[in-house]
């Protein structure tokens, strides 16, 4: 990533004139009017680029595609109303029925959902495998239409060598989707790895405050070209001016942020290490896998059964209990949660994941701070 966002760039290139503004106005309109017929028509017809309709495009919400664009090294961005909007808008752009999809186990459980809800019933094929497979087996992606993958996953945090796998999807002409929202930017870029598509959700570090649910969707103009010729203007979930606006703002600290949650996640990687209580550490670190150039806050840990999980989640005073990661509070999860979340498709049932498992959003406190509180809720937790 270059060392910071070019937001007058970006604004100079959206905005006729941005009248030396440092930051996006927050255009909140619906609509733009014509200054005449011939100028109407012109744009109806395709001769011309300016908004219309803020469903379909915006300049504060063009503002935030553009500097994702430069993030990512991608041709082209569209910002949507949450990350599942992203997901879900950017799957539709691409599957039909029949069509077979391979994705990674340990999805995102709403991704993992979609796809089981959403899309089998439709006619859609769906087959979970492990990175592994994706990786050493060069035919997985015979026949397949579209690769869908996260790195590192989700609950387990596997990660996978994404340009081994992209160059099995050339060569069976599969289209590769990657949510990217764990690394960011900072940490990995997949479109210079060869993946096609990155997706994120927007709600996570690139907001970084716990104050926005959005998502957005970066690679080539063509692609981006059909999301928005086909799903951003017919299912409508818009990123709105506003949320645009606080993306912006996340994005100017997003390298420094994620300096420190790795500073913080290295530290507990180091010490957890030494926990007799702790069975397994999933956190990828920087050359993990070719291209992971970093560490990010989010972690798992596999306590063995002198943990009292519920227990363990109560002692705690700077970690909150709650879902969702990404801002300045640090977080706990427990999988017996997510394990117990009534409804059909459950993913954390179905990938088999430890009833002993939990999930750490490491934020931007005190390191030392949120050590000793790790530390004494663990002791109030042994039975
Ligand atoms: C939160 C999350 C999503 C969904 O994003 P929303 O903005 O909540 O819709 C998708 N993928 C991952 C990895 C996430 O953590």
């Amino acid at each position: 990533m270059s060392d910071g966002p070019d937001i007058a760039t970006v604004l100079a290139s959206v905005l006729a004139d941005d009248g030396g503004s440092m930051t996006p106005p927050i255009v909140q309109t619906s609509l733009f009017a014509f200054d005449n017929y011939a100028a109407f028509e012109a744009r109806m017809a395709g001769d011309t680029d300016t908004a219309i309709y803020t469903r379909v495009q915006n300049p504060t919400v063009a503002a935030f595609e553009g500097l994702m664009a430069q993030a990512e090294e991608g041709e082209a961005a569209v910002g949507f109303a949450s990350g599942m909007a992203a997901i879900s808008s950017t799957l539709l752009a691409f599957v039909k029925p029949g069509d077979r999809i391979a994705c990674i186990e340990h999805a995102y459980p709403d991704t993992y959902r979609f796809f089981e809800r959403m899309l089998r019933p439709f006619g859609v094929q769906i087959d979970y495998h492990p990175a592994r497979a994706f990786e050493d087996d060069p035919d997985l992606l015979n026949g397949v239409a579209i690769a869908y993958l996260e790195s590192p996953s989700s609950v387990v945090f596997t990660p996978m060598n994404l340009a081994r796998v992209a160059e099995h999807a050339t060569r069976h002409g599969t289209v590769t989707m990657i949510d990217n929202s764990w690394a960011s930017p900072v940490f990995q870029r997949p479109l210079t790895l060869g993946i096609d598509i990155v997706l994120h959700s927007a709600s996570k570090y690139i907001s970084g405050h716990s104050d926005t649910v959005a998502g957005v969707v970066v690679s080539s103009h063509a692609h981006i070209a059909r999301i928005r010729d086909l799903t951003l203007p017919l299912l409508g979930a818009k990123l709105a001016p506003f949320e645009a606006f606080l993306l912006t703002r996340g994005l100017r600290t997003l390298k420094v942020r994620m300096m420190q949650h790795q500073a913080t996640a290295d530290l507990f990687v180091d010490r957890l290490a030494a926990v007799p209580q702790v069975r397994r550490i999933n956190s990828p670190g920087a050359n993990a896998v070719p291209g992971l150039t970093g560490r990010s806050g989010l972690m798992s840990i596999e306590f063995d059964d002198t943990v009292d999980i519920p227990a363990f989640a109560d002692a705690f005073t700077h970690f909150r209990l709650g879902v969702s990661w990404g801002g300045f509070e640090s977080l706990v999860l427990p999988a017996r949660v997510a394990l117990a979340q009534a409804g059909e498709h459950n993913s954390l049932q179905a990938f088999g994941v430890s009833p002993n498992l939990v999930r750490l959003n490491l934020g931007l406190e005190d390191p030392e701070d949120l050590w000793a509180d790790f530390e004494s809720a663990l002791s109030a937790s042994l039975t």
